[in-house]
């Protein structure tokens, strides 16, 4: 079931590329199996499946101790990064797409950890999201420029949720255009519904989870 599924979104991703002129190689599928089990994640791996994205610290250090050893697996922190979470961090995960303030991205430097990163940006007015204003990229792009550890990779951002993925697309090409103005190569950008949009404006990395592992109950 999860290899077909994934086998299904890699479909997408490819003629979406196809569409947009672009190698599907350049866009890399991270499986977000945020609040699903250890042997979903373990399930995808053996379809060959290599990245993939969990949004809670606690949560993930506890499936990843349920895990064997995953050789050439990397795990993406999607989830908002608390300032005083950013050392089991940068611990656990391989890459991080959500810095959005100098103080969390000086603790990550601090965990001494080479890290690719990116800054989460934030092109809507809704109070629920996180992620910094486009005017206030510069300059934590400038801290992350100094800091010794941490390897700026580009922008992530995630739309308004909408069914019409077109919806998403005004928001993924203002990221696209402002990590052109900064001269950042990686946008994770994409979700299950909105995909083919992200790949179509740009996006290196799409983050799915509901179109791989089936909707998500949350439980108290
Ligand atoms: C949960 C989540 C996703 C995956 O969303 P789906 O709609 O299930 O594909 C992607 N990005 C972030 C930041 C998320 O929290």
């Amino acid at each position: 079931m999860i290899a077909e599924r994934i086998a299904a979104v890699r479909e997408r991703i490819a003629r979406a590329a196809e569409r947009a002129g672009r190698d599907p190689a350049a866009v890399t599928l991270i499986a977000v199996s945020k609040i699903k089990p250890a042997a979903d994640i373990l399930a995808a791996y053996e379809a060959g499946q290599r990245d993939f994205g969990e949004n809670y610290v606690q949560e993930f250090r506890a499936k990843a101790a349920e895990l064997p050893a995953l050789p050439g697996a990397r795990f993406h922190m999607i989830g908002k990064l608390q300032s005083n979470k950013a050392k089991p961090a940068a611990e656990l995960f391989h890459c991080i797409h959500t810095v959005d303030s100098v103080k969390s991205a000086r603790r990550l430097n601090a965990a001494g950890k080479r890290l690719p990163v990116f800054i989460e940006v934030k092109l809507s007015d809704e109070e629920s999201k996180s992620g910094l204003d486009a005017a206030a990229v510069a300059p934590l792009k400038e801290f992350l420029d100094g800091a010794p550890n941490l390897i700026l990779k580009g922008l992530m951002t995630m739309p308004p949720w909408s069914p019409d993925p077109e919806a998403s697309r005004p928001f993924f090409r203002r990221l696209r255009e402002l990590a052109e103005l900064h001269a950042l190569p990686d946008l994770s950008m994409g979700m299950s519904n909105d995909l083919e949009t992200a790949v179509e404006e740009g996006a290196t990395h799409v983050r799915v989870g509901t179109a791989i592992f089936g909707k998500r109950v949350y439980s108290r």
